[in-house]
């Protein structure tokens, strides 16, 4: 079931079940920089409307780029979801 959450203080979710292999973002965090949308090679992570960014779990193959890029160092690979 996918699920779409706009609560700033939630962690977005877009599409997919098993979000322990990919990117989890601290959306409270988020500066809205663009630097992971950059570094992904799937095109997985945005940041709609400039606010903060969100994954689609359905594209993200967990491969870590976004996460050594961010300069925030908000996003996670797997872990727990909140
Ligand atoms: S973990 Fe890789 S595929 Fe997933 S959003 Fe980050 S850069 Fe893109
Ligand atoms: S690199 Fe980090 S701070 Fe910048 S938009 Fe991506 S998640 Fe937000």
């Amino acid at each position: 079931m996918s699920q779409k959450c706009r609560a700033r203080s939630d962690i977005i979710y877009l599409g997919g079940d098993d979000m322990k292999q990919k990117a989890n973002v601290n959306t409270e965090l988020c500066v809205a920089c663009g630097s992971c949308v950059k570094v992904c090679p799937r095109s997985a992570i945005s940041v709609p409307d400039g606010v903060f960014a969100v994954v689609d779990s359905a594209l993200c193959v967990g491969c870590g780029k976004c996460a050594k890029e961010c300069p925030a160092s908000i996003i996670e690979i797997g872990g727990d979801i909140k």
